[in-house]
């Protein structure tokens, strides 16, 4: 028998409104949707109860995948992502001492993405956005990445607000994932998800986005997305050919990965993977968190609690770093 941490602070764990709800049913067996779908629309039930069992004392919670960035009406994504950020305050309001909230936002069109985080933040007092990968623009077949030039006002005004953007998966398009066809088994949780979100990480940190907004903070989930696994490969490359990288950034990639990235423990409950990650950014820049609905949270927390690392860095990674990096009271512990 381990002894619980408590205090814990989880931060990619998701509900979902009416309007985003059905994008989830299909990553469970049908025999497996009435509990998801109960999970997803509970927050201060179940969810509450196993928070309470598990040391969990607080969850920053965020809408589920892939919602308002599937939307490719970018004034009915707009809508949606207002209704559920809205839904979610309300929620937050009966209980603020447990939960937080990240925005949903229409990155479909970036002044309305400014707009809606600057009302979040400002107004709602959440602690920073969650946004589910690419976004259908205009038709359901395109995938808009976020490292494009219209979106740079975007980030700095995230920079400004000092809160986080938390890069969440999705699934690729069928039409981009012709390397799937015949093994759907790989979509998902399986791989698709993360090889979607290292590609887009990848894409932020090459573009040079962080040369220009270098306060800015994106938090990566599932232990990096494979990230921290590749890094050192990614910058050395057929070392011997004496060539400048060919991403317009000016550091290596790694630098900004350790400068500008944290990551979250989120259904990726593995002490290897949990090592290699805190060797590669530092048990600083690691943020426990479940995935709760999708994951269980006994699993998250069971897994954590016992893990083979230091009393320290457990302390660290389950809540002093959550505190520090969301301004959270408790803050000077
Ligand atoms: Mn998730």
């Amino acid at each position: 028998m381990t002894s619980i941490l408590p205090g814990k602070i989880a931060l990619e764990e998701h509900f979902a409104i009416d309007e985003t709800l059905m994008d989830s049913a299909g990553f469970v067996p049908d025999d497996h949707w009435p509990e998801l779908r109960s999970r997803l629309l509970d927050i201060q039930d179940k969810r509450l109860r196993l928070m309470d069992r598990h040391g969990v004392e607080r969850m920053i919670l965020s809408l589920n995948a892939p919602a308002v960035q599937a939307i490719p009406d970018p004034r009915r994504a707009d809508e949606v992502a207002r209704r559920a950020n809205d839904t979610l305050a309300a929620e937050i309001a009966k209980r603020p001492e447990r939960f937080s909230g990240f925005a949903a936002l229409p990155m479909q069109d970036p002044d309305r993405a400014i707009r809606e985080l600057e009302r979040c933040v400002r107004e709602l007092g959440f602690k920073g956005a969650l946004v589910n990968g690419f976004s259908q623009i205009g038709s359901a077949d395109s995938a808009v990445y976020y490292d494009l030039a219209q979106y740079w006002p975007f980030w700095r005004a995230v920079e400004r607000l000092d809160v986080p953007f938390y890069l969440h998966p999705r699934n690729p398009l069928p039409a981009h994932a012709q390397i799937y066809d015949g093994h759907p088994w790989l979509l998902g949780p399986t791989w698709a998800f993360g090889q979607e979100t290292a590609v887009h990480a990848l894409r932020l940190m090459g573009s040079g986005l962080f040369d220009a907004c270098p306060r800015l903070t994106i938090i990566l989930g599932h232990m990096g997305e494979g990230l921290p696994y590749s890094l050192w490969r990614i910058d050395n490359r057929n070392a011997w050919v004496k060539a400048p990288p060919r991403h317009k950034a000016k550091r290596p990639i790694a630098d900004y990965f350790r400068a500008n990235f944290f990551l979250t423990t989120s259904g990726n409950f593995r002490t290897q993977t949990l090592i290699d990650a805190m060797l590669e950014i530092g048990a600083d820049r690691l943020l426990f968190s479940t995935d709760w609905p999708f994951e269980n949270i006994d699993h998250a927390a069971d897994w954590f609690d016992a893990a083979s690392i230091s009393e320290r860095d457990r302390l660290k990674i389950g809540r002093l770093n959550a505190l520090r990096l969301f301004k959270l009271a408790g803050g000077t512990d």
